[in-house]
């Protein structure tokens, strides 16, 4: 796997500050954050981030003057940038698209709206980036194609199956109770009932281990589930 993407995020609110540290970080992020644009400008020219959190209006430089001094500069030309903007400053989206954003996001948004848009951009800019497959021990998941094996031999998994797997071996060790589950997998605005996800994992074992195999999702009695991060060594 490569090494966690690092993700820059310049904004003066320190609780928005707070809150998208937190939620980038659970993500697997490594995140650094600057309260104003002459700092960030600093920041950018010893160490280019993987990607950029670029507020608008900001102390000492506007998000939108410092994204454009970005794009003259060989080293951050290509760097991707998200927007923050205020609901006022709406009109003026395509000012800074035009300034070279990539994408924007306006105030007060959903966090995980941002971090899905953070993902997207980075796989966008980065395809190298996302592994094409996932591997533990005997068992190997292509996201290309979407084929499942274990020991050699193809899995017959459906498609909600499919994406739990993606999901918890993505990231390893991580618990994850059901709701987030549903979150994660199902989508956000799912109204399905809590059970559903016992039901998928009971049927994703069912695909995954044959007689004697070794089970690679564990059940956290009181918690949820996870992949189990130890699968595969020893
Ligand atoms: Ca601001």
């Amino acid at each position: 796997m490569a090494s966690a993407p690092r993700i820059l995020i310049v904004e003066d609110e320190e609780p928005l500050v707070l809150l998208l540290r937190y939620n980038l970080e659970a993500e697997g992020y490594s995140v650094d954050s600057v309260s104003r644009g002459d700092e960030a400008e600093i920041s950018l020219r010893e160490s280019v981030p993987d990607l950029l959190v670029l507020d608008w209006m900001l102390p000492g430089l506007s998000g939108i003057e410092l994204c454009r001094r970005l794009r003259q500069r060989e080293e951050t030309k290509a760097l991707p940038v998200i927007l923050l903007t205020a609901r006022g400053e709406e009109s003026e989206r395509v000012r800074g698209l035009a300034t070279g954003a990539d994408d924007y996001v306006v105030k007060p948004f959903s966090v995980p709206e941002l971090v899905a848009r953070v993902a997207a951009l980075l796989r966008r800019a980065a395809p190298n980036r996302v592994a094409t497959t996932l591997e533990a021990g005997d068992l190997v998941v292509d996201r290309a194609t979407h084929r499942v094996r274990r020991a050699g031999r193809d899995l017959h998994l459906g498609p909600t199956e499919y994406r739990l797997l993606e999901y918890l071996m993505e990231r390893p060790g991580r618990v994850f109770n059901r709701a987030q589950l549903l979150d994660g997998v199902w989508g956000m605005d799912t109204e399905i009932d809590e059970r559903t996800v016992d039901v998928h994992v009971g049927r994703l074992r069912k695909a995954l281990n044959g007689a004697r195999e070794r089970d690679p999702i564990r059940t956290v009695r009181g918690a949820g589930y996870s992949f189990d991060e130890t699968f595969g060594r020893a």
